[in-house]
């Protein structure tokens, strides 16, 4: 197993990390099952090695603006110590028209979204990259659903245990 420490940014409302904490620490579909033992470090002196924030679009253009590739998404700064994952708050509440879900699970379409970022952006903080799709089987979570998927180029998939890379 390898350790991995997380925090919540004191900005992310309590509902929100108890949702989180429902993908991350998922034992049979979330990163947990390929070896990531997630912890979540509560104690703000404590060291972790990713730091989780809620970031209204206003911080994330200030943040990040200047990259065209990364304007309107989450984003991980794997450089950072600790490294930061920013999720973009307007997504977060209003999941970008152009992500897709699969109807099939028992997740609705916000709450699929919701897993999906938090497990792709995660996987960024383990070391992945992004993968590629392959047409008519399940997305990788580190294919980039918010910007689409379509039936045609890979079925919807938020779960790191189904298709991760
Ligand atoms: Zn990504």
């Amino acid at each position: 197993m390898v350790w991995f420490r997380f925090r919540f940014g004191r900005n992310v409302p309590e509902y929100v990390r108890e949702e989180m904490r429902g993908y991350l620490f998922h034992k049979q579909l979330g990163w947990p099952a390929l070896g990531y033992d997630l912890v979540e470090v509560l104690n703000t002196s404590r060291k972790c090695d990713v730091v989780i924030r809620l970031q209204p679009s206003a911080t994330m253009d200030e943040l990040y603006g200047d990259i065209s590739k990364l304007r309107g998404m989450s984003v991980t700064d794997s450089g950072a110590r600790p490294m930061r994952i920013d999720l973009h708050e307007t997504n977060w509440f209003t999941p970008p028209s152009v992500f897709r879900h699969k109807p099939e699970l028992a997740l609705t379409r916000t709450q699929q979204y919701h897993c999906y970022v938090v497990q792709h952006e995660m996987g960024h903080a383990l070391g992945y990259g992004h993968s590629k799709p392959v047409s008519g089987q399940a997305c990788p979570v580190m294919y980039q659903q918010t910007k689409g998927t379509g039936g045609a180029i890979c079925v919807a998939n938020p779960w790191p245990a189904v298709r991760a890379e």
